[in-house]
């Protein structure tokens, strides 16, 4: 039985070896053809899997393996799962990674002849990938499901630079990125020119796909090694499907896009000048065709834009900043969800409106009117409470139009589907209407809500088609229906009254009065249901039989059943057709010719039921471009609202965008963890101004201990930014925000040990980004920059990058730099440069004990209270005691002048005024290390200087007893630092 013979390879066997059973030859040429796809080959009510795929899935789905006859007495393993759970196991195939190549029996079962068993013509309908789902179940409605195509400009054509990120000549490449959602027919494309690879990892980090496509290494190629292609390294752990070359080709791809969106030229999509473009969104279509092969998932058109347009973050700082999670926490992973700036703001009311809002703030604007006009609308629905009430509470009836749209024109929605699409469409006409408040009324923040509110569509005549044509059973739960069971509820319509026998075999889908030919069917059906339905009592009657029950099932059809408490004779013309524990089924001849009239009638019903249900859908798909604009304007007016609502309830203010340099807040909040605190039992957040421009300085020098919210701090400037220009308000009082091109963060190694990056190496090579890249437009973040490695390299660094930063003046300012350090040295820098100021963590000293008050002052911190924090965080007494002990002598041995920071680099950068820095400065000069040994500490404490002082001074020969007693006491207590 487990002897497993060998099937071999598709090739040698499908060409006519007739030893194989038929099937097992059209199994084979069909896996031929998708020879990295597992295949789930439809055999009745299961799918099948065979071979190495049987093996597969039984490990990762858990089911069991079997073995089937494929002729020549060889068995071959067989692993199956029903059809009407192949969702499930669908999705559980995808999220392992895999993909499922779906073979359906399709055409009528080839007639048999002269004895051989009939065959089902079968074929493959679709590929399922985790960028190609459209199945409900396995998609997150509030995110966008992502298919990304990718493209370098060498990459087919020179292997020698596969693995770096330059071409041959240290040129940065040009990249061709192409992306589309196929359940809501989003579809854009952009080429990245002399781009080193951050650009693209940057593009493709926010859209977050669930599936990346890039040209497959070509076979003479991938012999020689393993070396990752370059796209594979731009897509970095997402999840890598390898595609055609050829697909990738800019002739081939061209013709792609013509052959889908049916056009001779794509000057109209803005990209006919754009090779690198065409050839990923070429070859992404292409990859949809084979995916998807009866039905081509509805793309609406190609939108062309430049990444450069828009406030860019790289991937790192996306994390950084806790914009959002990735998708497989919360709410499909079921861990812990973690809080980030998405879950503080998405509080819209439909899953299109969820969307829009992670698009913008994944692509915050660069432009202040744009900016402003989002902020318009956002102001109308903060200002008019009534209003925004209103459409929130309409929006709660809208579906997610985008996709039921997107499923209709794959035939694949149902009844249930096309009324929400009515009923959505019916709440947007409503939502079109809303009018404004008095007080706001024709101001310019109506005007900008109406703006919005006049690109809705409620495609009243799609609501009327769906309103006459389609009928759902109001109680219906969608499932469960006799068509939809499989043939294990053989008895389900057991013991049914006569009613629902009049139902059998015909679920109700389209409307009476929609078509005269399927009232009609239904009509001449009628008597014949009406017929069985009265059977039942007239039969009793006739044959004195009370217990007679007339039933139907799906193998035997109807019958009448005759209970065993019946002693009786066989009624007259009652046939016995099957004996059951508790009875004996019969039938006659007019029930067997009512129920033929029946079924064949409701065979007839069903498929002209479906053929006019199909034609429906089809008009709505029709209607596609029509329903995803007005989607399209709904998200916009949630996701305005949305931001509108969240700041009502967290006190939000309209920043200010102008085109100078300056940034200035005051009142800044955290809005991720000012949530967090106000939640908990804690006193609440602190917030705190911010001010970055010509007059307050270019560059802050944020000092303070651990633990007192440096980085919290540098944090909600940098989401304050984000937020304002992706068109929220924000959680500030004030908020004057000069249009910022980049947000880069850097955060110190140790900060950092979560995304593993632990390396000073890592960290060099990242503010090495910065320096090159960040303009007098920029907002720089830098966390502890040079934790990762010793103090003294460290803190040069880190002052070197700051000085760097200050003199990266080009003609219009510096980057706005925040920069919070543990090194107090660098506060010195405020003397040095002009352009830096210095602000410092306030803390509140009581005895020995820190409060920390989360206030930024201005001023540098004079010391560090890490013992403080060890003590908050539960360290033994005794470990803290001697801590504190070893830094009182630490701090009495380096001496300072009236009590400045002490900056040992200021020597290096040969700044003015550190002349009067004393000792520390000339021990560095001279290469000394600063890091004494606990020994050397307790041997030249300074008690010991005090008691040694008094003990030299007595004189031992002129003391009495008694004196010399005392004296013994006084100078005990004067070691242990007592009066
Ligand atoms: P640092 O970077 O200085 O070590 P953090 O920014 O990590 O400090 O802040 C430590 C903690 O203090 C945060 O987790 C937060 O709970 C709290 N915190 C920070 N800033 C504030 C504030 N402004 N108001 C209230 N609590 C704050
Ligand atoms: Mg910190």
């Amino acid at each position: 039985m487990s002897a497993r013979s060998e099937p071999g390879t598709g090739e040698n066997l499908i060409a006519g070896d007739v030893r194989l059973t038929p099937m097992r030859r059209q199994y084979l040429s069909l896996k031929a053809q998708h020879p990295d796809a597992i295949l789930f080959f439809r055999l009745g009510d299961f799918y099948e899997t065979f071979d190495q795929d049987a093996e597969t899935c039984a490990r990762v789905l858990q089911i069991t393996l079997t073995g089937r006859e494929i002729g020549r007495g060889q068995r071959v393993p067989m692993a199956g799962v029903p059809a009407h759970a192949v969702q499930g196991y669908l999705a559980r195939m995808v999220q392992a990674g895999f993909k499922v190549a779906v073979c359906e029996q399709v055409g009528e079962t080839e007639p048999a002849t002269s004895g051989a068993r009939a065959m089902m013509s079968r074929e493959v309908t679709r590929v399922v990938t985790a960028g190609t789902v459209i199945e409900p179940s396995m998609l997150d409605g509030r995110r966008n499901n992502y298919l990304v195509s990718v493209v370098a400009s060498s990459a087919t054509d020179d292997r020698k630079v596969k693995r770096g990120i330059q071409d041959e000549r240290g040129r940065a490449l040009s990249w061709g990125l192409a992306y589309a959602d196929i359940t809501t027919g989003e579809f854009g494309c952009a080429q990245l020119d002399g781009d080193d690879g951050a650009e693209i990892g940057r593009e493709i980090a926010r859209l977050d796909p669930a599936e990346c496509i890039i040209p497959a290494i070509e076979r003479r190629v991938r012999s020689d090694d393993e070396m990752p292609t370059i796209e594979s390294v731009a897509c970095a752990d997402r999840h890598i499907s390898s595609w055609e070359p050829h697909q990738f080709d800019l002739a081939t791809a061209r013709a792609s896009l013509h052959r889908v969106f049916g056009v001779a030229s794509l000057v109209g999509f803005g990209c006919e000048d754009r090779p690198m473009a065409i050839r990923a969104a070429g070859a992404l279509v292409a990859y949809l065709e084979r995916t998807h092969r009866s039905r081509l998932p509805l793309l609406d058109g190609l939108i062309t834009y430049d990444p450069s347009t828009y406030l860019r973050l790289d991937p790192y700082s996306r994390r950084n900043l806790d914009l959002d999670d990735d998708g497989s926490t919360g709410a499909r992973g079921g861990g812990p969800a973690r809080v980030t700036l998405v879950r503080v703001l998405d509080e819209a009311r439909t899953p299109v409106g969820s969307r829009m809002l992670r698009r913008w703030l994944g692509q915050p604007l660069c432009d202040v009117q744009s900016i402003s006009r989002r902020h318009d609308a956002v102001e109308g629905f903060v200002r008019d409470g009534a209003r925004r009430e209103m459409v929130r509470t309409i929006l709660g009836r809208v579906a997610d139009i985008e996709r039921l749209a997107g499923r209709a024109s794959q035939r694949l929605a149902s009844p249930r589907d096309l009324h929400a699409i009515r009923t959505s469409l019916i709440a947007s006409a409503e939502i079109s209407r809303t009018p404004a408040s008095g007080a706001i009324s024709g101001t310019v923040a109506d005007l900008a809500i109406q703006a919005v509110l006049m690109e809705i569509d409620p495609c009243q005549h799609i609501v009327d088609l769906i309103g006459s044509a389609v009928h759902v059973e109001e109680s219906s739960t969608g499932a469960g229906s006799p068509n939809s069971q499989g043939a294990g509820s053989e008895d389900a319509a057991e013991g049914k009254t006569a009613r629902s026998l009049q139902t059998v075999g015909a679920e109700r889908i389209i409307r009476p009065g929609h078509s005269i030919e399927l009232d009609a069917l239904i009509a001449s059906s009628q008597s014949s249901r009406n017929w069985i339905a009265r059977l039942e009592g007239i039969e009793r009657d006739r044959t004195g039989i009370r217990t007679l029950r007339v039933g139907f099932n799906r193998v035997f059809g109807y019958y009448l059943h005759v209970p065993n408490s019946y002693r009786g004779p066989v009624p007259d013309g009652y046939t016995r057709k099957q004996t059951l524990a508790d009875g004996e089924r019969f039938i006659t001849p007019e029930l067997k010719e009512h129920e033929s009239k029946v079924l064949t009638a409701s065979e007839a019903i069903d498929a002209l039921q479906r053929r006019l249900f199909d034609e429906v859908q089809d008009k709505v798909a029709a209607e596609s471009s029509r329903l995803r604009a007005t989607a399209n304007a709904l998200a916009t007016i949630d996701a305005l609202s949305t931001f509108g609502t969240v700041a009502v309830k967290r006190g939000y203010v309209r920043p200010e965008i102008d085109e100078t340099g300056g940034l200035e807040l005051q009142g800044a909040r955290h809005p991720v963890v000012e949530v967090a605190v106000t939640g908990g039992a804690s006193t609440g957040y602190v917030p705190n101004d911010c001010v970055l421009d010509a007059a307050g300085g270019w560059m802050t020098i944020l000092t303070g201990p651990n633990m007192a919210g440096k980085s919290t701090y540098l944090r909600s400037v940098a989401l304050i930014v984000l937020m304002a220009q992706a068109g929220s308000f924000v959680p500030a009082t004030v908020a004057r925000i000069g249009l910022v091109d980049r947000i880069f963060t850097r955060v110190g190694a140790h900060d950092d040990l979560v995304a593993g990056r632990s390396t000073f190496m890592v960290e060099m090579v990242e503010a090495a980004q910065i320096l090159r890249h960040a303009t007098p437009r920029s907002l720089v973040i830098l966390d502890e920059l040079g934790r990762g490695t010793s103090t003294h390299d460290g803190l040069a660094i880190a002052q070197a990058v700051a000085e760097y930063l200050h003199g990266a003046a080009g003609s219009g300012g510096r980057p706005r730099t925040l920069f919070a350090t543990h090194y107090h040295e660098l506060a010195d820098l405020d003397q040095m440069l002009d352009g830096v100021a210095n602000a410092r963590m306030d803390v509140l000293e009581e005895g020995d004990r820190v409060v920390f008050l989360h206030r930024v002052v201005s001023g540098a911190a004079g010391r560090s209270y890490g013992i403080h924090v060890a003590r908050l965080a539960g360290m033994p007494k005794r470990v803290t005691e001697r801590a504190a002990e070893l830094l009182a002598h630490l701090e009495s041995r380096a001496i300072r002048p009236s009590g400045t920071p002490v900056n040992d680099l200021s020597a290096i950068g040969g700044a003015p005024g550190a002349a009067s820095l004393g000792r520390r400065r000339s021990r560095t000069v001279t290469g000394d290390v600063v890091q004494a040994g606990p020994m050397q500490l307790t041997m030249f404490a300074p008690e010991a200087d005090v008691v040694r002082s008094a003990l030299d001074q007595i004189d031992v020969d002129s003391l009495t007893p008694l004196e010399a007693l005392n004296e013994l006491s006084r100078l005990k207590r004067l070691a242990q630092n007592l009066p």
